[in-house]
């Protein structure tokens, strides 16, 4: 048996997390300064992320795609539905702009873009690694105007206002802000093993940490916990906040964490999961680096639970 007594796996230098540590500067008094905002539109140095709901347009470039627009490029593209101001990058103004999914589609047909969904290009990478969290921002702020239209007060139809990071309704007075979606993604683990499953959505090799909305009135230790004994009937003693990720799918923030398990004992949700087992630290290490000798994976390092299960197989003593 492979185990304990194996030296601990050599996995290289330690890999971005996707989508984080943005070069954005969001300087949110310039979101009330329309004057300023106007005149964004003949800045030289002004460039817009053109999104068609799911379809990301990029700019075909032999290497890494351009996913950068300047205002006259983003507007011959197609109309834009909605237009939200994500900062500042190096002085120069950046901004989402969304354009219909059925203009997106048709976009596909030019030679000189790519049009393609944001995990592919953060899988693939296909853009530069700084762009991922600008696209993820616009990403998450134009599915929530898509879907915050009109007022959950009073039904009426609100406007968009601070340059994309308010909605008002100038029927009933109320503001509404954008909203992200907390979700607790963890390894559970028990003694020198841990817990993962496989949700029916994953390709057939990969298996994963568990994952579950935050509910409300819920501290995300408790979430952890309920999570893990409705997924997998195992009870949690202590939980460790390790990472977060914002994850644009659509408005998602993940909060990685460890758990520690009290039983290991299983008893699989059936309607969430298609699998569920313990497994060992060597045998994750030769999944994280794509070596398993039946092919099993775990998630690319774009994804935040490719980083909770490394941490665990790199550490040495006590989690907790
Ligand atoms: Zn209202």
């Amino acid at each position: 048996m492979s185990g304990t007594m194996s030296p601990r796996p050599n996995l290289g230098p330690k890999p971005h997390l996707g989508y984080t540590q943005s070069v954005i500067d969001r300087v949110a008094e310039r979101r009330l300064d329309t004057a300023w905002l106007g005149a964004c539109v003949n800045d030289t140095r002004t460039r817009s992320y053109v999104i068609g709901t799911e379809m990301i347009v990029l700019k075909r470039r032999d290497g890494l795609h351009d996913p950068t627009f300047t205002p006259e490029e983003a507007r011959k593209l197609a109309p834009a539905t909605e237009t939200v101001f994500l900062g500042l990058h190096d002085g120069a103004p950046r901004f989402g702009t969304a354009i219909s999914a059925a203009d997106a589609e048709a976009l596909k047909a030019r030679d000189d873009l790519v049009v393609t969904d944001l995990r592919s290009i953060a899988i693939q990478g296909l853009v530069g690694a700084e762009h991922l969290p600008p696209l993820a921002e616009a990403k998450a702020m134009l599915h929530w105007h898509a879907r915050h239209r009109f007022c959950s007060n009073c039904g009426s139809k609100t406007d968009i206002t601070e340059a994309g990071w308010k909605r008002a309704c100038p029927a009933c007075k109320v503001e509404h802000f954008p909203r992200t979606d907390p979700v607790v993604i963890m390894l559970t683990v028990h003694g020198d093993r841990g817990l993962l499953g496989r949700s029916g959505r994953f390709a057939a090799t990969m298996w994963s940490c568990l994952a579950g909305f935050v509910e409300p009135g819920e501290a995300i230790e408790d979430a952890v916990r309920r999570e893990t004994l409705e997924e997998a009937g195992v009870t949690c003693g202590r939980v460790k906040y390790l990472y977060s990720q914002p994850w644009p799918f659509p408005m998602s923030m993940m909060i990685g964490c460890h758990a520690e398990a009290l039983n290991d004992n299983l008893m699989m949700d059936k309607n969430e999961l298609v699998d569920l087992r313990w497994f060992t630290k060597d045998e994750c290490a030769t999944m994280l680096m794509r070596q398993h000798p039946d092919g099993l994976t775990c998630p690319p390092p774009v994804a935040i639970a490719h980083h909770i299960i490394r941490s665990w197989v790199e550490s040495d003593g006590a989690l907790f």
